[in-house]
């Protein structure tokens, strides 16, 4: 996407401008597909989470209404990561010069945030249940939840395509496979209630669905807040970065070093390079191996770097040296002269 919008100068060897075209073309090919996935995803879930919540109801099984309670969130999610993976898609503009890759950032985070609700929902309604016990017949519960199963397999074998790179694609899919534990979950409550003619199985049964929810979705929270809040993008070792480029010659250090998720699989890195004053002549070859470097061996898909010779230091902040310690971004450090 980016990328391909980007007009190369003259100087750009060929070879280069091939590897960055390639790249764009990979992304997109891969989103799109991901909407055809979820779009059938939804459309399955969604007819599903009707017929289950009919049958928990008749049947008065709370398992079969958390599950349905569940999935019915799960559509509402897929939904969003819909929405996020065609938002994603589109260039970014004058408003947004990011794009909008956190859409799906913010996507990911509401999907956790109403599974944490509905998790919540089902151990108080579970608790409920354990201390005023209802009746639930276990026919409806064992098939019904057996048919769960087959539609959770199957939807997670449409997704598992997108799944390896983008953040959405893999919680749905990782999600997905959770579902279809908690339906062997139900098939073994009903099995229970039906061989022991007790009902208590069914809420403990929920409340394991409830933490099976919670639990599932750790790794989205984590992911995505890291994202906000422009964590160092997982695999990339800060000093590992500092350390290459300050192996290259004419490079006497690097300060103001910031490397951020922009979306799911874009990273960026800006950086300051203050370069020995003999090298000055040389400064856009140099400039030119820190970006090659950068982009190679840590795949930043882009770079914003800042040429300064030793000895002209054109901020206060560049001057006494404040950005190589932790108080780079405060106000202190970026003050003006
Ligand atoms: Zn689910
Ligand atoms: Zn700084
Ligand atoms: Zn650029
Ligand atoms: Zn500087």
């Amino acid at each position: 996407m980016h990328w391909g919008s980007e007009v190369a100068p003259p100087s750009t060897g060929g070879l280069h401008l091939e590897r960055r075209r390639k790249v764009s073309h990979d992304h997109s090919h891969v989103a799109a597909s991901g909407k055809k996935r979820l779009a059938v995803a939804v459309v399955l879930t969604l007819v599903f989470v009707i017929g289950e919540f009919l049958a928990g109801w008749r049947s008065h099984s709370l398992a079969l209404i958390s599950d349905a309670g569940h999935n019915f969130a799960d559509a509402i999610a897929l939904i969003l990561s819909w929405y996020a993976l065609s938002v994603t898609l589109r260039a970014h503009d004058s408003s947004k010069t990011f794009g909008y890759h956190r859409a799906g950032t913010l996507a990911a985070l509401a999907n956790a945030l109403s599974l944490a609700v509905i998790a919540l929902i089902i151990v108080w309604e579970a608790i409920h249940r354990i201390l005023v016990p209802e009746r639930v017949s276990a026919g409806p519960m064992v098939v019904v939840a057996l048919v769960a199963i087959v539609v959770n397999l199957v939807i997670s074998f449409w997704l598992h395509g997108g799944a390896k790179h983008d953040l959405n694609m893999r919680s749905a899919y990782l999600h997905m496979m959770g579902d279809a534990l908690a339906g062997v979950g139900v098939v073994i409550a009903g099995a229970i209630v039906w061989l022991t003619g007790t009902s208590i199985a069914d809420p403990i049964v929920s409340l394991i669905i409830g933490g099976l929810i919670l639990y599932s979705s750790r790794g989205i929270w984590v992911e995505a807040v890291a994202t906000l809040m422009e964590a160092t993008p997982p695999g990339v070792d800060v000093s590992r970065v500092q350390q290459t480029v300050r192996s290259i010659q004419g490079v006497k250090d690097i300060h103001c070093l910031h490397t951020w998720v922009v979306g799911s699989g874009v990273t960026a890195c800006s950086c300051h390079v203050t370069i020995e004053p003999e090298y000055e002549v040389s400064s856009q070859e140099i400039l030119r191996q820190v970006v090659d470097k950068l982009e190679d061996r840590f795949d930043f898909a882009h770079t914003t770097i800042q040429i300064e010779v030793d000895g002209f230091a054109p901020s206060v902040a560049c001057e006494k040296g404040v950005c190589r310690g932790s108080a780079c971004l405060s106000s202190a450090a970026h003050e003006h002269a």
